[in-house]
């Protein structure tokens, strides 16, 4: 068993168990899930729009080199830089050189799962450069020192009281204020880092192949401000992001507005083609965007190949019975809940990560909720199939449903032990995987071949 998996094992117990959390979590899924209802409300074919968007992305990923070239291409026409990063390190030093060029103390950065992925905060903290989250939800987490919760809304597993106890003793700011004084002491020291700042890094929602933009979503003008003040913007985004056509938007993004937050559109949606233009007076002098794989081309093979197709919603989570228990932090991944599961052994490692993929009941909620129609649930079943075939879960597991296999394929076998016996060698070869908080498995005393012959016998 690897040590990840202890640890998963030992996190979920406790959250599992944790009524507090609980309370705040569903009170938050809650809310959400009455804003989608309302939300799914403008589209007048939902399940046409889903399937219509399943496609796109399917024409998205089958040609992903061609249209990551033709991104590449048309963004270095407007004075775009882009790089091509194949791993986490490749990202951070191309970071860490412009920073160097620019002589950047201050960073400004807006929500981003990608850069908390490569780890860039502890990356620029460990090279003397501050860098600020300004998405409200992750200022809150950087406050705090902890990751985000959720791909969404990272500080979903904090009540109100709890932030304005965070800030009363992070920031010195009087104890329980209300949520909108809370906002503004963020804006207020927030305001003041945007002019400071001499670089602006965002993730990005969509790269579009046909124009080279890169598509910002977000509810806070937080991503504006982080691009229209510092002179160079880095945008970083996941290669699996890339979208044909600019008219795919009018799909995309009330599709991910509606699935994410349950809003008809998000309320701000900026497209970036690359730097201020002559003439213009807004935006970057200079803007990079850096393409990063980290593993995503593994995503590639065909079992779990769909996974691209993911916009980041994080509606799968918000429905998936096991995340609503043990909460994102129990996963120690970057990508929690289904999805999270289905990815993060390919992004990473399937022996540290494919434990994950056992973390589900497959009751396919996710797959029901998901907006671009990911078979999630099957691919959970595709990856657990990977990690037992190249024996990640242990000889032990296997060589108990092999014996298993052996027993139910044979009837005389099956009849050779009575239903006490069955009981006592399933508990000592399955004790690790049945685990000791679902009740017993009880074999009946006799077989239904054996009753059946009885029957007949006495006529
Ligand atoms: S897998 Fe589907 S539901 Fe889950 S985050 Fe991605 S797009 Fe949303």
């Amino acid at each position: 068993m690897s040590e990840l998996k202890d640890i998963f094992l030992a996190k979920s117990d406790v959250k599992a168990h944790d009524l507090e959390h609980k309370r705040k979590i569903n009170f938050n899924i809650d809310k959400y899930n009455a804003a989608v209802i309302k939300g799914k409300e403008q589209f007048a074919l939902l399940e046409t729009a889903r399937k219509q968007a399943k496609n796109i992305k399917w024409k998205a990923i089958e040609q992903l080199d061609k249209h990551l070239e033709l991104f590449e291409k048309n963004f270095q026409e407007h004075g775009g830089k882009v790089i091509w990063a194949e791993d986490k390190e490749d990202a951070l030093n191309a970071i860490l050189a412009i920073c160097k060029e620019k002589n950047a103390r201050t960073i400004v950065k807006s929500k981003s799962m990608v850069t908390e992925e490569i780890h860039l905060n502890k990356f620029l903290e460990d090279n003397d450069i501050e860098s600020v989250e300004t998405d409200l939800g992750e200022y809150i987490q950087q406050l705090d020192g902890e990751p985000p919760y959720h791909i969404v809304t990272p500080a979903m597993h904090k009540s109100k009281e709890d932030i304005a106890a965070l800030f009363h003793e992070k920031l010195g700011v009087p104890p329980g204020l209300s949520p909108t004084e809370l906002t503004l002491v963020a804006r207020e020291r927030l305001r003041q880092k945007y002019t400071e700042a001499q670089i602006g890094i965002t993730g990005g929602n969509f790269l579009i192949a046909d124009t080279g933009a890169v598509c910002l979503t977000e509810n806070e003008g937080n991503g504006r401000l982080s691009t229209a003040f510092p002179d160079t913007h880095i945008a970083i985004v996941g290669i699996e992001k890339v979208l044909p056509t600019l008219s795919d938007l009018g799909l995309f993004w009330p599709l991910l507005s509606t699935f994410g937050t349950g809003q008809n559109l998000t309320v701000y949606n900026s497209i970036f083609t690359g730097p201020k233009q002559a003439g213009e007076n807004d935006g970057p002098r200079e803007m990079y965007v850096i393409l990063l794989d980290n593993g995503r081309t593994n995503l590639l093979r065909k079992e779990v190949r769909e996974s691209m197709y993911c916009i980041r919603c994080g509606s799968c989570l918000n429905a998936c019975p096991v995340y609503k228990n043990i909460g994102g932090h129990s996963y120690g991944t970057t990508y929690s809940g289904p999805i999270g599961a289905v990815i993060s052994p390919h992004l990473s490692d399937m022996h540290d990560y494919g434990h994950l993929s056992y973390a589900s009941s497959l009751c396919g909620n996710c797959t029901e909720v998901c907006p671009v129609k990911i078979n999630i649930h099957e691919m959970l079943l595709e990856n657990r199939h990977i990690y037992t075939e190249e024996k990640h879960g242990g000889v032990k597991e296997k060589l108990a449903w092999r014996m298993f296999k052996t027993g139910v394929l044979h009837r005389g076998l099956m009849n050779t032990a009575n239903g006490k016996i069955k009981n006592f060698v399933f508990e000592k070869a399955f004790k690790s995987a049945w685990g000791d908080r679902r009740s017993k498995l009880v074999f009946a005393p006799k077989s239904f071949n054996e009753m059946w012959k009885e029957r007949k016998k006495k006529g």
